[in-house]
């Protein structure tokens, strides 16, 4: 976002991400941005955090900019007897605290001073936070953390928008019972009751389902991406980054799972030997445990086996098992293809970096992501390989041909300048006005 949007005076935003990286980060992206615009920020965070990237970016977010009012909102515990016994993830429970303490938010958010122009709010908790927004007269946005394709079937659930096929489906939504149905049913019906969507896209990318979603007589929505990353961000693990220093130019294919996707030790091995096989350079984020914090006891070479382990010690591979500063990973120019679950926020910074993907879905929304980067030519999104659930193993010499096949093809690397430079040019500060004019009437 450019700073060229006009600037309102005394707006003052509360910001309601809900837990996990992927919904954090593009709240403190956003906020950032509007405190660049001179609003006034309030962010609102969640207690007990999950992970320690989430308490370490708050904490770094809140130091680099002093002038944020943060409030504390301490949830309640869930209590077993009465929740989903279908998940153990530590993250979707935790969306369902947040949704069950949302009535403590009303003193916290009429408390506020100055008195709150508006509240953006995750899609997660959408339903559960109208009501209490509503009975403040507190108007509120969602800042709905996918893209654009996802959320038209968002809204129109339960009916399927056509252009969606039955196999790119979340997965548990093929279940009317699951939780993931429940609560994604509920917070849809909730969106009219909503003064707009904010969205981490732009119409060069996403122009058919923007177009569909306009003409459904939703909220309006606005596309306000590609959200760019805080300069602290970076405060990680700088050894990738000298590592790739010393690589040739688009010599190296990186390969991440987002913060909060374990894959089993099986897959991690096969994995493995496809990115030996490729006989491509590789920088390689192991994620083994779905929460961080359980992370540092592993022992990488003991996962990973010998022949990855001789690619490190003969410096063709990097593997590293904690947080990386990925956006400057996908900036930077040794880095040549990038294979991905296709979480949003990994999607929207690879077309800002244009590099192109070789996408993997494993959960939820992210094979409605890869389609949006196999529709717009810039990477590939495999379809064979199934959903990271832990039923398919797939096996080394597939996933080495796909990198091949990825790292040599001429026409994705042509489409990934191109979109690169689309996202650059994008009208995000235009939208950002809009916004903040439909915020005057
Ligand atoms: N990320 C990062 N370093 C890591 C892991 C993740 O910077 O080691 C960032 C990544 O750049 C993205 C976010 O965390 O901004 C992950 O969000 P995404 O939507 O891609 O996937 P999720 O983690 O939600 O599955
Ligand atoms: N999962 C994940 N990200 C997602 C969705 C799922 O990491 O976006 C993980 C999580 O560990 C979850 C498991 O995949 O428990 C199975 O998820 P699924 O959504 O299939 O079903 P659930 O267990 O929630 O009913
Ligand atoms: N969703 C929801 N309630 C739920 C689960 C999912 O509203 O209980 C919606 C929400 O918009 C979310 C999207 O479905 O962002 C995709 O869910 P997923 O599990 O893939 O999580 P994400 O990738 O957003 O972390």
């Amino acid at each position: 976002m450019s700073d060229s949007a006009a600037i309102p005076s005394h707006v003052h935003v509360a910001f309601l991400p809900s837990s996990g990286m992927g919904h954090l980060l593009p709240f403190l992206r956003l906020a950032a941005a509007l405190i660049r615009h001179r609003c006034s920020v309030t962010l609102i965070t969640t207690h007990p955090i999950v992970s320690s990237a989430e308490s370490q970016a708050i904490s770094t977010f809140l130091s680099a900019f002093p002038q944020v009012t943060e409030k504390k909102f301490t949830l309640i515990p869930l209590d077993p007897t009465t929740a989903d016994n279908n998940t153990t993830d530590p993250f979707f429970l935790q969306w369902e605290t947040i949704r069950r303490s949302a009535h403590l938010l009303s003193p916290l958010l009429s408390s506020s001073s100055p008195p709150l122009s508006f509240l953006v709010t995750d899609p997660t908790l959408m339903a559960s936070v109208i009501s209490v927004t509503k009975n403040l007269c507190l108007p509120n946005y969602i800042l709905f953390t996918s893209s654009a394709r996802m959320l038209s079937l968002f809204s129109f659930f339960p009916s399927i928008p056509p252009s969606i096929p039955k196999a790119s489906l979340p997965p548990p939504l093929l279940d009317s019972k699951s939780s993931f149905t429940r609560g994604l049913s509920e917070n849809s019906k909730s969106i009219e009751l909503f003064d707009g969507v904010l969205i981490n896209s732009f119409e060069e990318l996403e122009k058919q389902s923007l177009d569909m979603l306009l003409n459904k007589g939703l909220p309006p929505v606005f596309p306000l991406g590609p959200f760019l990353p805080l300069e602290f961000e970076g405060e990680s693990c700088f050894a990738p980054l000298e590592w790739l220093e010393n690589q040739r130019e688009s010599s190296v294919v990186y390969v991440s799972f987002g913060s909060r996707t374990a894959m089993s030790e099986e897959q991690i091995r096969e994995l493995g030997k496809g990115l030996v096989l490729s006989g491509y350079k590789f920088l390689w984020v192991v994620k083994s445990k779905i929460v961080d914090k359980e992370e540092t006891g592993d022992d990488l070479a003991e996962i990973l086996g010998h022949q990855v382990m001789n690619k490190v010690k003969n410096n063709t591979g990097f593997v590293v098992n904690q947080w990386v500063d990925q956006w400057r990973i996908l900036s930077h120019k040794a880095v040549g293809g990038f294979m991905s679950h296709c979480g949003w926020n990994s999607v929207m910074e690879a077309a800002w970096n244009g590099v192109p993907v070789l996408g993997w879905p494993q959960h939820g929304d992210q094979m409605i992501n890869g389609e949006v980067i196999e529709a717009a030519g810039w990477g590939l999104c495999v379809k064979t390989w199934g959903w990271g659930l832990n039923n398919h193993l797939v096996k080394g010499e597939e996933i080495g041909d796909k990198i091949k096949e990825l790292m040599e093809n001429q026409m994705v690397r042509i489409e990934a300048a191109r979109i690169s430079e689309a996202a650059k040019a994008g009208g995000s500060s235009e939208n950002l006005t809009k916004l903040f004019q439909s915020l005057k009437k």
